[in-house]
């Protein structure tokens, strides 16, 4: 069993439509994906519908843009009732949050590398969320840079000076939303320090306490000492470890099943949540 937990499709930063999403999963040989946009659900349904012609059973989920006193925390979010009134408003909230966030960015950028705010339209689906891969997508078409990564690097970079903070709900308070949704939560890449500042394990100890399942430790974004150190707090705090690929289509260049979770470990998890995977 090939089980990757932790991919984007259209409906956030991803290239990918969910059907185009379950194809390259069975293409891909996985026997399992978790589809997880970026706060958002949208994708569930279309790929959904695509469980019985691809043989590959889907794990409906998301990730959570969440804050531990300013530092960014993505939470995964894995079989969650999406009509659960609180963790979906924070969805919607972050979602909200994210356009104005972005479009203010975008004002700040356009005095320096001019554009404007329907060439980052022209780069998401319509109720996308929007992030900054699509301003970075818009660059790339206004040929202000070559690609995503180059953007990363400096206009788009959390650092950089045209960064705006969007709202994301608080990482011990989400996970308390998402177990009372049902769902099972998993810290996504907790060490991916490319990507900026990281939290202390005395942050992962509170979002255990919280109800926590897993740490995400297999991803490309962790080097070995980081897998290592994931793996000690994991077995200090009796969390479960997984793996995925976080795979955005061509948007990046991680490949579906390059990391994967344990049958085993999978097994655990999903037996934690109201819901169940859809199988063929
Ligand atoms: P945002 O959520 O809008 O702050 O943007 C962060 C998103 O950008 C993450 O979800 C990543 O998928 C993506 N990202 C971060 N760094 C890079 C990079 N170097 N190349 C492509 N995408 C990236
Ligand atoms: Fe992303
Ligand atoms: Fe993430
Ligand atoms: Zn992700």
């Amino acid at each position: 069993m090939r089980i990757d937990l932790h991919t984007h499709s259209r409906h956030s930063d991803g290239t990918d439509s969910p059907s185009e999403l379950m194809a390259a999963a069975a293409a891909a040989g996985l026997d399992v994906v978790a589809l997880t946009d970026h706060d958002s659900t949208e994708g569930w349904e279309e790929a959904s519908q695509q469980v019985a012609g691809t043989g590959v059973s889907l794990v409906p989920g998301a990730e959570l843009s969440c804050t531990a006193g300013g530092i960014t925390v993505h939470l995964l979010c894995l079989l969650h009732d999406p009509e659960e009134p609180e963790l979906a408003a924070e969805l919607d909230r972050a979602r909200a949050s994210r356009l104005s966030r972005a479009e203010e960015m975008v004002r700040r950028i356009n005095a320096d590398y001019p554009i404007t705010w329907s060439d980052v339209l022209a780069q998401a689906s319509s109720g996308a969320t929007i992030g900054r891969p699509h301003i970075a997508d818009a660059l790339v078409a206004l040929g202000h840079v070559p690609d995503r990564a180059t953007a990363f690097e400096h206009i788009v970079a959390g650092r950089g000076k045209y960064y705006v903070r969007h709202y994301a709900q608080d990482a011990v308070t989400a996970v308390g939303r998402v177990r009372a949704a049902g769902g099972v939560p998993i810290f996504a890449h907790p060490l991916a320090r490319s990507r900026g500042r990281v939290v202390d394990d005395d942050v992962i100890a509170a979002m255990a306490r919280a109800g926590l399942a897993g740490l995400e430790v297999d991803h490309r974004d962790h080097d070995e000492p980081a897998r290592r150190h994931l793996r000690g707090v994991a077995a200090e705090l009796g969390l479960l470890v997984t793996g995925a690929s976080d795979y955005h289509g061509a948007g990046k260049p991680n490949r579906l099943g390059e990391n994967t979770t344990d049958p085993e470990v999978f097994g655990e998890l999903i037996a934690r949540a109201d819901r169940q995977p859809i199988r063929p």
